[in-house]
């Protein structure tokens, strides 16, 4: 395994000004006092691995990035700069469409990030409303606009389907909506009911059912409208536009490197509270909790709540699931080489099932999902997992 500093870093933020209804993210309502903490934590968190840290790619997710104030952002972004973490080619930074200033996104272009992922959901008041959501659709419009100006020419943004109250016709008008805006990716999630969530328990409370069919109308829907508008589906929930002459098995050119490096199971760091590493074969996990990171690192020490190897058997399952779920699958080829198994040999029970149930297709070359099977890939890459005899 390469001793190279690895390529991609991942950081997590844990404040939400509110909690969503569906969101079992680990975040926290954010104190003045916490917030501080944090961020003189996380800097110490980075100045443990800038070493071994040469990101290509970067991603602030959380949480809500966006709600740093501007003290707290360029206390973040000197850091990074000092530790010489800045400058990936990639660097994004998730946003609530409630919390974009113009000052914010100056700051954050001026320092490099150069992609945006906005939180959208939706574009229907009373969904938003529902889904617990602290913007209203204006602030979408504006607060893109105001990225826009100050330069970002790569923004994603998030939508979901299948909310409860959610009609195919409101969905229509949200997607059509947000592909007039032309943002350069779309990604686009099915409601899932976690548990420990409100709407998990509204659910089990009966105060709602889902309509399975209307959600896969709804997903078909959505690949077909992303496609007519130029975009390129590349993984289960991801579009993103490109200029054309894409080959079958190409990534189209605004495809989000950062999460291709997790679908291909290459290494990543993984900072702040619950994030999760895997750095050389080795994944780890940090503490969900805000105090008990901060205490620890405070102490000098790294925040992990578990850091494991996995058998390479192990590894290669994961490898296998995560990469089904892009459109192009596997290459055999391209799978040995990023693992060292045959796909053919130690999977192709799994294969040969997916593929008399018409969620899979095998070609002499690899083996990818079919378009049915995308929406089942966490069922479909489930299958593919191998558990460590001695873990
Ligand atoms: S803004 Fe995102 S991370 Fe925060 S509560 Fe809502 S879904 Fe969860």
């Amino acid at each position: 395994m390469s001793d190279d500093p690895i390529q991609s870093l991942y950081v997590h933020v844990p404040f939400c000004a509110h909690k969503c209804e569906y969101c079992a993210f680990y975040s926290k309502l954010p104190t003045n006092d916490l917030v501080g903490r944090y961020v003189d934590a996380l800097i110490r968190e980075m100045e443990m691995i800038a070493e071994d840290c040469a990101a290509q790619t970067i991603f602030f997710g959380g949480g809500t990035p966006s709600l740093l104030s501007l003290k707290q952002w360029r206390k973040i972004l000197g850091a990074m700069k000092r530790l010489g973490l800045d400058g990936a080619d990639e660097w994004t930074v998730e946003c609530n469409p409630a919390t974009v200033s113009t000052d914010k996104a100056m700051l954050l272009r001026d320092a490099g990030v150069n992609r945006i992922s906005m939180g959208v959901q939706s574009l229907d008041e009373s969904l938003l409303d529902r889904l617990g959501r602290i913007h209203s659709r204006k602030q979408v419009f504006k607060s893109y606009e105001i990225l826009r100006s100050a330069g970002f020419e790569n923004i994603n943004l998030d939508l979901m389907f299948g909310i409860p109250g959610q009609d195919h016709d409101i969905w229509e008008r949200t997607l059509t909506e947000a592909i007039n805006l032309s943002p350069e990716h779309l990604s686009s999630y099915e409601v899932i009911y976690e548990e420990d969530t409100p709407l998990f328990e509204q659910l089990k409370a009966g105060q709602f059912e889902v309509d399975e069919d209307l959600v896969e109308t709804m997903y078909e829907r959505l690949v077909e409208l992303a496609e007519s508008n130029g975009y390129r589906q590349y993984e289960v929930a991801n579009f993103a536009s490109h200029n054309g002459n894409l080959g079958e098995d190409d990534n189209p050119d605004k495809a989000c490197r950062h999460n291709i490096n997790y679908w291909r199971g290459a290494s990543f760091h993984g900072l702040g509270p619950s994030a999760t590493g895997y750095v050389r074969g080795k994944r780890s996990k940090n503490w969900a909790n805000t105090q008990l990171y901060c205490d620890l690192i405070e102490q000098g020490k790294r925040a992990f709540d578990f850091n494991e190897e996995l058998s390479p058997l192990a590894r290669a399952g994961e490898t296998a699931a995560f990469g089904l779920r892009m459109n192009r699958g596997w290459r055999f080829d391209e799978f040995d080489a990023a693992t060292g198994f045959d796909l053919r040999h130690e999977w192709a029970p799994e294969m040969e099932e997916l593929c008399d149930r018409g969620l899979g297709l095998q070609t002499a070359n690899g083996f990818r999902l079919s378009t049915r099977g995308h929406r089942l890939a966490d069922a479909a890459g489930s299958s593919f997992l191998r558990i460590d005899p001695n873990p």
